[in-house]
């Protein structure tokens, strides 16, 4: 449950970065039928670049309007404090003249020159139907910025950027609805019981629709239209959440539905993301997101810590600096028969690019030309709080080092952190003490006669090998 600021941060990234991989995980999917991704991925695959494959004109792991929109969205209440809709205007016009795609709707309100009136027009241009999902899928960075401040405005927030380009009631219900469940998401409250609450705030007829929906006994086949509507779009949404057991089953359930997939991946991978935090989506996914786009100063990129950055900007807290490590530490492998190799972030960045990295802190690029890398999200503080779920990230850690050990015995598995004594350790440890049966004691006494950097001061890291892991 986050409780605390810490844990709630790494759960409004989770919402953030877990909309970017829905939809980048979704994208190659985009308008075809149902249960394709199952079909491509029956097991979910560990190791090489994992399942983000591209597709059409989507490189593997690049998000699509979705994520350009919501990022968009971010930059300008980050610049201006609060929406700004001339501002908003210019940076999602901007985006537009360059895009690869952009919704129907949007299209059609993004030819007006100003954004008065521009919903109007598109409305009526395409022939006054518009309750898609583009004002939805947007939305997530809405419910981030206005955290700290009571639900009516993080509502009346969402309306006011979803009446920008979409003229139907239903659209600004839809953002009104999932900016209670992010929200509740990343404040550790029960987000199925402030989405029955947000229902119950709107007018009696839309009340008694949504209600239909979202109530848990509805299911895809009952959906009257297509997931391109924010009505099915955000009801396919909520129905792979809340009978999903994690992010990763939310997101590949809601993919399965096929059409608009990557909305619907991006709008699950929101509520998942804020549900479950980034420690609980898969690094195989997270470490390939990225995407690109037009701002009114020039085009711009995006990674994943770019993202975490971006959320960690709209709840209010400065970046957190890079600084590369000082003294260079490896790689030494630490195994005798098979390839595996420690390092710090300095000795890791020496190695060739044909070895699969394991990072466990931030790299400042390092590994871009590593075709085969993971990025772990863990954090070496001391605090129960300062992870929200390190088990989860150990896990992904483990089985990662596994997988790509067997799917190619003689290329180098490098393990790294920043300076190679904590998180290198913890993983290393955990993987050893999986593969060989022992103790946390037996595993560290093997690790030191390789590696000579083995820190034990974490207690958070010794408690969870001693009672979450054996
Ligand atoms: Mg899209």
């Amino acid at each position: 449950m986050p409780t605390h600021p810490s844990i709630q941060t790494q759960h409004a990234i989770g919402a953030l970065v877990g909309s970017a991989v829905g939809d980048a995980l979704g994208a190659p999917f985009e308008f075809q039928h149902g249960g394709l991704y199952s079909a491509r991925f029956p097991q979910p695959v560990l190791g090489g670049r994992g399942e983000m494959i591209g597709g059409g004109s989507w490189e593997a792991g690049e998000f699509t309007d979705d994520t350009h929109m919501g990022l968009a969205l971010a930059e300008s209440l980050l610049t201006r404090s609060a929406l700004d809709p001339a501002d908003l205007w210019s940076r999602w016009r901007a985006w537009a003249s360059t895009a690869k795609d952009v919704g129907i709707l949007t299209h059609h309100a993004l030819a007006c020159a100003s954004h008065e009136g521009a919903a109007a027009h598109a409305h009526t241009t395409n022939g006054g139907k518009s309750a898609g999902n583009g004002s939805l899928m947007r939305n997530t960075p809405v419910a981030l910025f206005t955290l700290r401040g009571p639900l009516e405005s993080a509502v009346a927030l969402a309306r006011a950027q979803s009446r920008l380009t979409h003229h139907d009631d239903a659209n600004h219900e839809g953002v009104a609805i999932h900016t209670a469940m992010v929200r509740a998401g990343v404040l550790g409250e029960d987000m199925f019981v402030a989405m029955d609450g947000a229902i119950a705030a709107l007018h009696p007829i839309a009340r008694e629709h949504w209600r239909a929906l979202l109530d848990s006994s509805w299911t895809p086949a009952q959906a009257k239209f297509g997931n391109g509507t924010v009505w099915t779009c955000l009801a396919q949404a909520v129905w792979a959440v809340r009978h999903a057991s994690d992010f990763e089953e939310s997101v590949r359930t809601a993919i399965d539905l096929g059409d608009d997939a990557d909305t619907v991946g991006c709008v699950a991978g929101s509520l998942a993301g804020a549900r479950w935090g980034v420690q609980a989506i898969p690094s195989r996914w997270t470490t390939y997101v990225h995407g690109a786009m037009q701002t009114p100063t020039g085009e711009r990129r995006y990674d994943y810590v770019a993202l975490q950055e971006i959320a960690r900007g709209l709840l209010g807290h400065k970046p957190v600096p890079f600084t590369p490590s000082d003294a260079e530490g490896g790689p030494t492998r630490v195994h005798a028969d098979l390839p595996i190799y420690a390092a710090d972030l300095t000795g890791a960045s020496k190695a060739p690019t044909d070895w699969a990295v394991v990072s466990l802190c931030r790299t400042g690029g390092a590994f871009a030309r590593h075709a085969v890398r993971r990025e772990v999200f863990l954090i070496d503080q001391y605090e129960e709080h300062d992870n929200a779920n390190p088990r989860a990230a150990l896990a992904d850690a483990v089985a990662s080092i596994d997988a790509l050990l067997a799917e190619d015995p003689t290329r180098p598995v490098l393990v790294h952190c920043h300076g190679g004594h904590s998180r290198t350790a913890f993983v290393l440890k955990a993987w050893a003490m999986r593969r060989k049966g022992w103790s946390q004691d037996e595993a560290h006494a093997w690790l030191v006669q390789s590696w000579d950097r083995v820190h034990t001061k974490n207690p958070v890291f010794a408690r969870v090998l001693r009672e979450e892991w054996r």
